[in-house]
């Protein structure tokens, strides 16, 4: 028998994946399924992304590329970070990666072991807490208010920061939830910061560009935080390109070479090709970003009120990414019998509340990335399953 470090048995998982191989081994025995479970674009990569991406490949670009990236592509993301919020960043600072996991895996394990605290969003992204657990740290849920819009209360958090705490994560516009946290919550955040100057923050702000009103806040405009802050980011969500695996950090300067040491000693560097395909998307035009936000805008008036008009369901309107996180106490049922019998039943794939962190039971995540029309489909399948179920006010063992 092998002996694994102890360790391994602290790492979790992120169950989209595993409803999404539920989904499709349910596909292959011919059944028809609406897949909401998974979180990716159901948009095809913009073709001149995927020309540059074929270009870079006939022209040649099949060896190593410098660990951090090309430094066209750092200065393609420096660039649009001053598009995006005005603010100066060195492409010296940024660390191209495959995917934005990549910059939350790195940052965790840089800051986490036995001893230490990490603060997450909860119901959040499943992987800050698996890494932290993996880490040895202790995780901290940074609990998210439906009644706020799934944003975090600044008081709440600062006052869970302890001489422990090493790093805190945020993540606005938030997974599961769509929930964006408000400027003036980030600037109490950020002011009380102050009193707690060796505390990192990691920002993942990979949703940054998916936002139906206003504009995104990024905590990389608060200067005071220049020397302390990661910033998470990448192209999978805006480009449409989670299959490319491409995403970056921007590091403090005293941390980046432990990032870079980190990403040499495990993938070397990224696809030459994608990064030559994440210029084109950053510097190329932005109407089919537009055109997918319309699209998700469109999707999201239809299925908020349609989730609220359901039996047991309640749904807060998501600010951001593509995701609607409905409560289903009212259905009687716990989130996971919903995942398990909606898929199952109705041939709808959603993801259980509990996959993103014990504060997201009594909800379930809704990926609005499908067509109107298939979404009209799965509300009118609940409806039905709800309806045949008799009564909503039971418990399933
Ligand atoms: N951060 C959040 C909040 C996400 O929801 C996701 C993907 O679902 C990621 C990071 C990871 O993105 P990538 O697919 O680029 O690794």
């Amino acid at each position: 028998m092998p002996i694994l470090a102890a360790r391994m048995s602290q790492l979790g998982t992120e169950s989209a994946f595993e409803v999404l191989a539920r989904a499709t081994a349910l596909q292959r025995q011919g059944r028809n399924i609406i897949n909401l479970g998974i979180g990716q674009p159901d948009f095809k990569t913009p073709a001149h992304i995927v020309e540059a991406g074929m270009k870079a490949l006939a022209d040649g670009h099949h060896g190593y590329t410098p660990a951090n990236g090309i430094l066209p592509l750092r200065e393609a993301v420096a660039a649009d970070l001053h598009r995006r919020h005005g603010v100066e960043i060195s492409p010296e600072r940024v660390l191209v990666v495959p995917g934005g996991k990549v910059t939350m895996f790195f940052a965790i394990m840089m800051f986490g072991e036995p001893g230490a605290e990490i603060i997450y969003p909860n119901p959040g992204f499943p992987i800050y807490e698996s890494v932290i657990r993996f880490s040895g740290a202790t995780p901290v849920p940074m609990r998210l208010h439906e009644s706020k819009g799934f944003s975090f209360d600044a008081e709440e958090v600062l006052g869970q920061i302890t001489p422990r705490t090493r790093l805190l994560i945020l993540n606005s516009p938030g997974n599961p939830t769509g929930g964006v946290a408000p400027k003036a919550e980030i600037d109490r955040l950020v002011a009380g910061l102050a009193r707690y100057p060796d505390v990192t923050i990691m920002s993942d702000e990979i949703y940054g560009e998916m936002l139906y009103e206003g504009a995104h806040v990024s905590l990389t405009t608060y200067p005071e935080l220049e020397d302390r802050l990661i910033l998470l980011d990448g192209w999978s969500k805006t480009y449409a390109m989670t299959g490319w695996r491409l995403g970056y950090g921007v590091w403090p300067k005293a941390l980046f070479p432990h990032a870079e040491r980190l990403a040499i000693n495990s993938h070397s560097c990224v696809n030459a090709s994608a990064q030559f395909a994440g210029i084109a998307a950053m510097t190329g035009p932005r109407e089919p970003v537009a055109r997918m936000m319309e699209a998700f805008a469109e999707r999201r008036a239809y299925i908020v009120p349609a989730l609220n008009a359901l039996p047991g369901f309640r749904c807060a309107t998501p600010g951001g990414a593509f995701y609607a996180f409905p409560n289903i106490t009212g259905t009687g049922f716990d989130s996971r019998t919903v995942q398990t019998r909606l898929l199952d039943e109705a041939g709808i794939a959603t993801v259980s509340g509990t996959s993103f962190g014990a504060l997201g039971d009594g909800n379930i995540r809704f990926s609005y990335a499908a067509s109107l029309d298939a979404l009209k489909e799965a509300v009118g399948r609940i409806g039905a399953w709800l309806a045949a179920q008799g009564s909503t006010a039971r418990r399933s063992a």
